[in-house]
């Protein structure tokens, strides 16, 4: 038998709900502590590759997934200056052929309210806002997780799940801020009777160009569009959630063919990520004290996993708990110990698959020749290690 324990969460965003849910179902009660007002998520997109939904599979959750998200119809790539088709994979059924499980992409807001109904129909979770993880202390016996504003939570254990900046990290690992790529994202969500039919498409469409890309793909059931155009700048705030300056986007995608061009004028006001990264480490966890997602390990978006390795994470815990019979200590050292080099592959991958996208040059035409000559299993089918995904109920025999 496992004790139930009371666990707490800094962080309320997908892998913090996605490990609140997980844990309580476990038997174990769980309080969520998110700095922000409310519960909510920016509107963008999300692409989730099949070993995310082997994962839905795993919580019952592939329903209400199945619900709100689009199934594309292929990932495809064409370059940005002259238009040609430079690589398609069939997705669909060849995707669950190949994987067992489909590709879909999904409405940031409503995968993470899908966890959140989940968590709210779990009594063991207790879900709290305006609650900043201000400082943290642990003894032999639990954690004391210190609030902005000077209240003390009590817990068994604390899982850092608060995201690139994390507070939790800044005392675990300690090493200073993130590394910022000198890329940033251009992101917006269109209806879909704002598009044009000659400029929708059911693929998950990436134009690639030097130093630059625009990726289109429909949500929630086909009824809104996701536009995001990533670029090399270094005009740029810290943080999330500014918005983007139109004309140094224009003037990045000048040389564009007309769709792509047409496309992104169509947007009138743009949200702006700068994109940041770690390299990878090796322990994340401090006895009673572990991070998970983006706290753990902050990854580029290039492989559209970031969210994916946070659900994964949230499962792996779950299950290291249930191994480890309650031990927390011991259950964070195996939890850590088998999510590092997955998550760490994810985070160097997805480095060169920027370099990829942006390819110039000898760089680009090389691209463009591989992926032409039907080594697209250089593109997908070299991702089946990511792809194929973690089997959770093997993973501590
Ligand atoms: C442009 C872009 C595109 C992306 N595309 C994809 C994609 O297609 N597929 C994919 O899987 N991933 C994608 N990602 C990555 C994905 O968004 C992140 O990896 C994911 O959101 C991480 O979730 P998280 O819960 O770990 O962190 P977050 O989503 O950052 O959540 C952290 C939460 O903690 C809260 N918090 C922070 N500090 C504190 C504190 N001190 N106390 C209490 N609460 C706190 C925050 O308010 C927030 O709610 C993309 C990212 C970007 C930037």
């Amino acid at each position: 038998m496992t004790p139930s324990l009371q666990l707490i969460v800094a962080g309320g965003g997908i892998g913090g709900l996605a490990a609140a849910c997980v844990l309580a179902r476990s038997g174990h009660r769980v309080t969520v502590l998110e700095q922000a007002a409310a519960f909510g998520e920016i509107g963008a997109g999300i692409q989730l590759g099949p070993n995310i939904f082997r994962m839905f599979d795993h919580l019952g959750l592939t329903q209400a997934v199945h619900d709100v998200a689009f199934f594309p119809a292929g990932l495809g790539m064409n370059d940005v200056r002259t238009g040609e088709k430079v690589v398609r994979v069939p997705l669909g059924e060849t995707a669950v052929a190949a994987y067992g499980y489909p590709y879909g992409v999904i409405y940031r807001a409503d995968l993470h309210q899908v966890f959140l109904d989940a968590c709210r129909a779990l009594p063991q979770v207790v879900l709290r806002t305006a609650s900043r993880v201000d400082s943290f202390e642990q003894d032999r016996g639990g954690v004391r997780v210190g609030l902005a504003g000077g209240e003390v939570v009590h817990g068994h254990a604390l899982i850092g799940a608060d995201g690139l900046w994390s507070r939790v990290r800044e005392a675990v690992v300690g090493d200073g801020k993130p590394r910022v790529s000198g890329h940033v994202a251009y992101r917006a969500v269109l209806k879909r009777e704002d598009v044009p039919p000659h400029l929708w498409s059911d693929d998950v469409l990436l134009w690639g160009g030097e130093k630059t890309h625009l990726v289109h793909y429909p949500l929630r059931r086909g009824e809104l569009f996701n536009l995001v155009a990533v670029f090399h700048s270094n005009k740029y705030d810290e943080g999330w959630n500014t918005f983007g300056n139109t004309a140094e986007l224009n003037e990045r995608f000048s040389q564009a063919v007309p769709p792509v061009r047409e496309l992104l004028g169509k947007i009138e006001t743009w949200k702006m990520w700068v994109l940041c990264d770690r390299d990878p480490v090796k322990n994340w966890t401090d006895g009673r004290v572990t991070l998970l997602g983006d706290a753990a390990h902050p990854m580029l978006q290039y492989l559209a996993q970031g969210a994916g390795q946070a659900i994964e994470d949230a499962v792996v815990l779950g299950e290291a708990l249930r191994f480890c019979r309650g031990e927390v200590a011991q259950a964070f050292q195996h939890y850590q110990r088998v999510r590092y080099l997955r998550t760490g592959r994810v985070q160097l991958t997805a480095r060169f698959y920027g370099e990829i996208y942006h390819a110039a040059g000898v760089q680009r035409e090389l691209r463009n020749q591989m992926f032409q000559n039907g080594a697209e299993a250089a593109g997908f089918a070299g991702l089946k290690w990511m792809y194929e995904g973690i089997a959770p109920h093997q993973l501590f025999e």
